[in-house]
């Protein structure tokens, strides 16, 4: 939901996964099983969580000191699925649980993007819940009917948001008060996020809830005046603390505080960047 700056690919990177490289070509994608995808990435995971201040990059979810957290591939390597026509099918998380009920996704077939299976650019952190609960080895696009199987330069338009590039999740994805997600002005991209993974799923709801309750409040205190250049205070704190509360509440290294600067912007009509040059 917040949008981080990949880190850079070390030169031992290339390396490192050259003759899993290498395998992959000379079979062309046939026949692959597990031992074709020897999990090489691991060792360049302190980077992506180093990159992400330790969060999911999916559900902004804290990863480290709780979980060892997953390289994710954002385009699956070894084989497709599809999310089902019928909602009823996106199942529902069981209560006080990690694991989810229902859930009925359409395989596409046993190919998937193996050829960036090693590619430095797919990859990013994610937590247990969002990448092998929900995600598993969808990668919504716009286009229909899609390549099956995917096949090297067709162009393809992911609807899957990406925490490194592509469409901004503050265009897509909204929030309301008590932390409930929801596609922006019925988004494409937001819908198909969120039925990905799972990100409507009444765990992360709780955990987001009193941040979301403590962004708006926030908000809401400060009354914008015209043009921004003045703002009115409704509590008894002052502007700047208000301010400060607010910085620290969306500050990158904290847990939802993608969602916490969309909160602020809808209700302010201030950017993040406008909140933090205000003085
Ligand atoms: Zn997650």
């Amino acid at each position: 939901v917040l949008r981080f700056k990949r880190p850079s690919e070390p030169p031992s990177f290339q390396t490192a996964v050259a003759d899993a490289r290498d395998n992959l070509a000379k079979k062309g994608g046939k026949g692959l099983t597990e031992k074709d995808f020897p999990s090489l990435w691991s060792e360049f995971k302190a980077l992506f969580t180093d990159a992400q201040y330790g969060k999911c990059g999916y559900c902004e979810s804290s990863v480290t000191g709780t979980q060892h957290g997953d390289v994710e591939h954002y385009r699956p390597k070894g084989s497709l699925q599809e999310l089902p026509w019928d909602r009823a099918r996106l199942g529902k998380e069981k209560p006080n649980s990690t694991s989810v009920d229902g859930r009925k996704l359409d395989p596409l077939c046993d190919e998937g993007y193996w050829w960036i299976a090693y590619e430095w650019s797919n990859y990013l952190l994610a937590c247990a819940a969002c990448n092998q609960v929900w995600k598993k080895c969808l990668f919504p696009i716009a286009e229909a009917p899609r390549c099956v199987p995917p096949m090297q330069g067709v162009h393809e338009t992911p609807l899957l948001l990406n925490p490194f590039e592509g469409p901004d999740p503050a265009d897509h994805l909204r929030f309301d008060k008590l932390g409930a997600i929801e596609p922006r002005d019925d988004s494409r991209f937001g819908r198909a996020t969120i039925d990905t993974c799972g990100l409507d799923r009444l765990s992360l709801q709780g955990w987001r809830g009193p941040v979301a309750q403590e962004a708006a409040r926030l908000a809401e205190s400060l009354i914008v005046a015209e043009g921004h250049a003045h703002l009115g205070v409704r509590t008894g704190w002052s502007e700047e603390e208000i301010l400060d509360k607010i910085r620290s509440l969306g500050d990158a290294r904290r847990p939802y505080a993608g969602m916490v600067r969309i909160i602020v912007q809808e209700i302010t009509d201030l950017s993040w960047d406008d909140i933090t040059a205000l003085s």
